[in-house]
C-alpha cells in the first residue's frame, strides 16, 4: 500500500461515517420533537460534526514522520493530485512510497 492509497482510504472512512451520521441525525432531527432550541442545537453538532470530518483530513499524520500532512493529505485523499506526487511538508516523503511496516497488497 502506497502513502496515497492509505490517504485515500482515511478519507473514505470519514466519507463514510459522516454520511452514516447524517442519516441517523437526519432521523433524528424528523422524529425529534418540533421544538426550535432542539433543532437548533441538533443543526450545530451535525455542522460541528461535519467541519470536525473534514477537518481531520487536513491532520492525517504522516506514516513517515507521524506528523499532520496538511494541505498535501486533505487533496490527495480527495485523488485531486492523481497525476503529481506531492511529497510531505515534514519528511519530504512521496506519496507513492510504499507506507513503511505495512503489508504489501
Ligand atoms: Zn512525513
Amino acid at each position: 500500500m502506497t502513502i496515497r492509497q492509505y490517504l485515500m482510504r482515511r478519507c473514505n472512512r470519514a466519507v463514510t461515517g459522516t454520511i452514516a451520521f447524517l442519516v441517523v441525525a437526519g432521523a433524528l432531527v424528523s422524529s425529534g420533537p418540533r421544538v426550535f432550541v432542539i433543532r437548533f442545537a441538533l443543526a450545530v453538532v451535525i455542522t460541528a460534526v461535519v467541519a470536525a470530518a473534514i477537518w481531520s483530513l487536513f491532520e492525517i499524520p504522516c506514516p513517515n514522520c507521524r506528523k499532520p500532512m496538511g494541505r498535501v493529505g486533505f487533496w490527495v485523499a480527495n485523488g485531486r493530485m492523481e497525476r503529481t506526487a506531492p511529497r510531505c511538508p515534514h519528511c519530504n516523503v512521496t506519496v507513492d512510497e510504499e507506507v513503511p511496516g505495512a503489508p504489501h497488497d
